[in-house]
């Protein structure tokens, strides 16, 4: 299972990917994620990198591309992954097919979780990350925005739509609809605890 997720910040995407991935057994490899690790252990990407995380800035994309090349070719990447915060723009959805074409994949799926942008400034407040202030979180909203229509236009005819507004298990409910007779899952009604 290959799945891009797309959607803004605060969109709940790293929680449906957390879910997903420990029930299929594929990654959930979440760029921001990455980034933080790097940043909280001092290595030379993370120095680089602190100074955009901290602006809400997109991370130069050497850097970034060479970090999901190097992650998305490990070991337990092999069966699939849930990409969780890349590509953010057209460069880096090049980028991907170019890693993956090189690892001999493609992608199966991209989910765009749709929501209301008051209601993840509302969400991001509350959850209280270093670079979650109410100006860097509209600053990261803008740049999403930004990018997106591109990046949909990019993979159009590989979306599905999924309503981010609600609780976790009926979002949870919808990313199964959304992936119900993907090739190699076969009908996903046996997954009755994750809200089905
Ligand atoms: P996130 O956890 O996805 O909200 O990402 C947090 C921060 O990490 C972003 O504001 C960027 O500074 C950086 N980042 C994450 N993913 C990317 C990416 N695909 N390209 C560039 N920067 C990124």
């Amino acid at each position: 299972m290959r799945l891009v997720l797309l959607g803004p910040p605060g969109a709940g995407k790293g929680t449906q990917a957390g879910l997903l991935a420990a029930e299929f057994g594929v990654p959930h490899v979440s760029t921001g994620d990455l980034f933080r690790t790097h940043v909280a252990q001092g290595t030379p990407l993370g120095l680089e990198a602190d100074e955009y995380l901290r602006a809400g800035e997109l991370v130069p994309a050497e850097l970034t591309t060479a970090l999901v090349a190097e992650r998305l070719g490990a070991a337990d990447a092999a069966r699939g992954f849930l990409l969780d915060g890349f590509p953010r723009s057209v460069v880096q959805a090049d980028a991907l097919a170019t890693i993956l074409a090189g690892l001999g994949k493609r992608l199966d799926r991209v989910l765009e979780f749709r929501i209301d942008d008051e209601i993840v400034v509302r969400r991001l407040l509350a959850r209280g990350r270093a670079d979650d202030t109410e100006g860097v979180i509209r600053h990261r909203l803008r740049i999403h925005h930004e990018q997106t229509d591109s990046l949909l236009a990019y993979y159009a005819g590989r979306t599905a739509v999924v309503d981010a507004l609600g609780e976790v298990e009926d979002v949870t409910r919808r990313v199964l609809g959304s992936l119900d007779g993907l090739d190699g899952l076969g009908h996903l009604g046996h997954l009755g605890h994750l809200g089905r």
